[in-house]
């Protein structure tokens, strides 16, 4: 059992603000995703949780009970990085073991637990072999049987699969997503990799310079991103965003036209997904342009046109054949038009 309570923390270096007023509740068991990019605060709030950076302001509960004060060592979590940080001259084996010597747990369940977590991570076969011999997924599933042989209350993985291959990430991704499934452990995930948190996550966190823009499932978050930062983090492509104004409750921004928006006169942004708008008849649509590129996807082309300082692309058929600078028409369905406010960027509808 293992909640988590992250009560309104802060963490400032001088007038430096490196995570500002986190406030959430972690159920037991979730599999939490912070995700974010380069220096928003990920790693300094798994820090925190771990015990390895202090909190200048609020409080962490783990099952009601505030940790703030206990070393990381009487924490209960254990953590995974990015760097494998396995001991060169140790077996496999002996580095799984590490944790339960150091930690003096009865030396008589050693074996029993090693050949657990190394079965886990389908390791078996290697147990005999130095780090040195082993390719960069193995030395990372070596890192994951180390934490899970601890059999821990929680787990803190800090971009644990950033050194490996695409393709060893995509199967490493599939096996920790498996692992949490069994293991059944409240489990803090840190990346910058929107699709690994989407893929990965119960509930996704994004952050920005320090500051929580939204919490929610992946699909809360795709669906309904909360603002103009989150609508452009997530998704590939990012959601579509044209800068522009409402008045008398149609949407205008060049080459651009959305009427029935319901909204009050003022700046506003308009933002759709590639996959949910269409090509029209000529006229037909909300957008026409020329197309600035196209590119096969296999799947389906991808057209891509320009309004204002923008690109905005919408998928097509893989049949469709067209060439640069032939004009199109793009048409969203109204309920897949998203609005936020240009100033602040917080969204409107
Ligand atoms: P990355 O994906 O690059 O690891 P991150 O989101 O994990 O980034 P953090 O490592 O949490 O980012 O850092 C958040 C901010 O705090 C950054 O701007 C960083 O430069 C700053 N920071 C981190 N540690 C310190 C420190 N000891 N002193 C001052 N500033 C720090």
């Amino acid at each position: 059992m293992a909640e988590i309570q992250l009560k309104s923390i802060s963490k400032r270096w001088g007038s430096f603000v490196g995570v500002q007023s986190f406030d959430l509740t972690i159920p037991d068991r979730e599999f939490l995703v912070l995700l974010g990019p380069s220096g928003c605060g990920k790693t300094t709030t798994m820090r925190m949780i771990a015990g390895l950076e202090g909190i200048t302001e609020g409080e962490i509960l783990v099952d009601g009970k505030r940790v703030n004060d206990l070393d990381p060592k009487d924490r209960d979590v254990a953590m995974v990085f990015q760097s494998y940080a396995l001991y060169p001259n140790m077996s496999v084996y002996e580095n799984i073991r590490f944790p339960l010597k150091v930690r003096g747990i009865d030396p008589s369940t050693h074996n029993e637990k090693v050949m657990r977590a190394s079965a886990m991570v389908e390791l078996d076969d290697f147990l005999h072999r130095k780090p040195a011999e082993l390719s960069g997924g193995q030395r990372q599933r070596v890192a994951l049987a180390r934490a899970i042989v601890r059999e821990p209350n929680v787990f803190l993985m800090d971009e644990p699969l950033s050194n490996l291959d695409a393709k060893l990430r995509v199967s490493t991704r599939a096996q920790i997503k498996n692992l949490s499934h069994e293991l059944a452990v409240t489990t803090i995930y840190v990346t910058h990799d929107q699709i690994e948190a989407m893929t990965l996550a119960d509930r996704v966190v994004v952050m920005n310079k320090g500051v929580v823009q939204q919490v929610g499932t992946p699909t809360d978050i795709y669906d309904n991103p909360a603002n103009t930062f989150v609508a452009s983090f997530i998704g590939s492509p990012a959601m579509n965003l044209i800068d522009g104004t409402v008045s008398g409750g149609t949407f205008t921004a060049p080459k651009t036209s959305v009427a029935g928006t319901g909204l009050p006169d003022g700046d506003v942004t308009l933002g759709f997904r590639a996959e949910d708008a269409s090509l029209a008849t000529a006229g037909e649509g909300q957008i026409t342009a020329n197309i600035y590129s196209l590119e096969l996807l296999g799947d389906a082309t991808m057209i891509t046109v320009r309004i204002g300082p923008s690109l905005v692309s919408v998928k097509a058929d893989k049949s469709f054949r067209a060439e640069i600078g032939d004009p199109v028409s793009i048409a969203i369905p109204h309920d897949q038009c998203h609005f936020f406010d240009a100033g602040s960027g917080q969204r409107l509808q």
